[in-house]
């Protein structure tokens, strides 16, 4: 099935999961694929690191797995570091698995690892994905600007061009206020940008996850959450208790304003993927 035909029928709810390290066996994420399973997402997505994590060979596995499931899956496909040859061979797997719902990303670059020059942005793997013909094509967006761009007009205006190379819909980065997904949400829309949106949410329910939040993804941090996070950090249950009970806020308001669709980061943590379904399971249907 096809993502981009959901959007019509629903506000789509979907989850992303991460396949294990390369140290660890493929098997420590089946139990945790089960239980998201059964929470019955519109569809489950799964990072493929962009080059040098040595376990991107799992994510195709793993894609296969949910589809076995009865959920639909979708492989993210980062280009930076791949020849064209390892593209294709990569296309090739999903197809012959029947997985027909890519992510196409550049990946970050990564200052050890000199970039291949066959696809420079995602919009160049959009296009060649896009005439193979095959595949519902995804693309992410930065509510706060990606940190390439010098501004988030430039960085809208690059959007553009992956909406322009065939990208069906989007799905964002992480944010922990909401109107910057409203304002970019507009901006996009002033852009000519009209594919659906899904809004990207990450439940942050311990410690080491807040540290890596300041220090890698750029997300501004509301006061709000601030003092939340330092509230509770001491605590870990009630700090997962508010990290849920902070994602769930975002996504009734989220929704309450029509997003197309949430995209939760659930970490590979089924508990709290299932504790937010269950308190959004009537507003995602209503
Ligand atoms: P691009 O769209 O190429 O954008 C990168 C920069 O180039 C931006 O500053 C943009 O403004 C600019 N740009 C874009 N197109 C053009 C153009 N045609 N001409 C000139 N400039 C342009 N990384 C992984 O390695 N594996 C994953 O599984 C993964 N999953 C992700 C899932 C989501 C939902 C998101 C939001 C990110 C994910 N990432 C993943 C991270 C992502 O790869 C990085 O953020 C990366 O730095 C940018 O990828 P992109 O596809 O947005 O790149």
């Amino acid at each position: 099935m096809y993502i981009k035909d959901l959007f019509d029928k629903k506000t789509v709810f979907s989850f992303e999961v991460f396949p294990p390290k390369k140290t660890s066996s493929i098997d420590v994420i089946y139990s945790t694929l089960d239980e998201l399973q059964g929470l019955s997402p519109d569809f489950i997505s799964v990072t493929f690191g962009a080059g040098g994590s040595g376990n991107s060979r799992y994510a195709l596995e793993i894609a296969s797995r949910i589809k076995e499931g009865g959920i639909t899956p979708m492989l993210h496909l980062p280009c930076i570091n791949f020849t064209k040859a390892e593209i294709d061979a990569a296309l090739e797997d999903a197809q012959q698995r029947g997985i027909e719902n890519i992510l196409a990303l550049r990946g970050d670059i990564n200052p050890d690892i000199p970039p291949v020059e066959d696809f420079r942005h995602a919009s160049d793997l959009i296009t060649y994905i896009k005439s193979k013909g095959s595949f519902d094509i995804a693309g992410a967006c930065y509510p706060e600007c990606h940190p390439d761009a010098e501004n988030l007009v430039e960085d809208i205006i690059n959007l553009r061009k992956k909406v322009d190379a065939g990208a069906d819909h989007l799905i964002t980065q992480l944010f922990f206020d909401n109107d910057h997904f409203y304002e970019f949400r507009e901006k996009a829309a002033i852009a000519g940008i009209n594919v659906p949106i899904e809004a990207g949410i990450m439940p942050v329910v311990n410690k080491n996850q807040i540290e890596r939040m300041v220090t890698t993804c750029g997300a501004s941090l509301p006061g709000k959450f601030v003092r939340i996070m330092t509230k509770y950090e001491h605590s870990p249950e009630a700090l997962r208790d508010a990290g849920i009970a902070y994602a769930v806020n975002q996504i009734v308001d989220l929704v309450a304003s029509g997003v197309d669709g949430i995209h939760l980061y659930t970490m590979n943590n089924p508990y709290v993927a299932r504790k937010i379904s269950e308190a959004v399971s009537g507003i995602i249907g209503a």
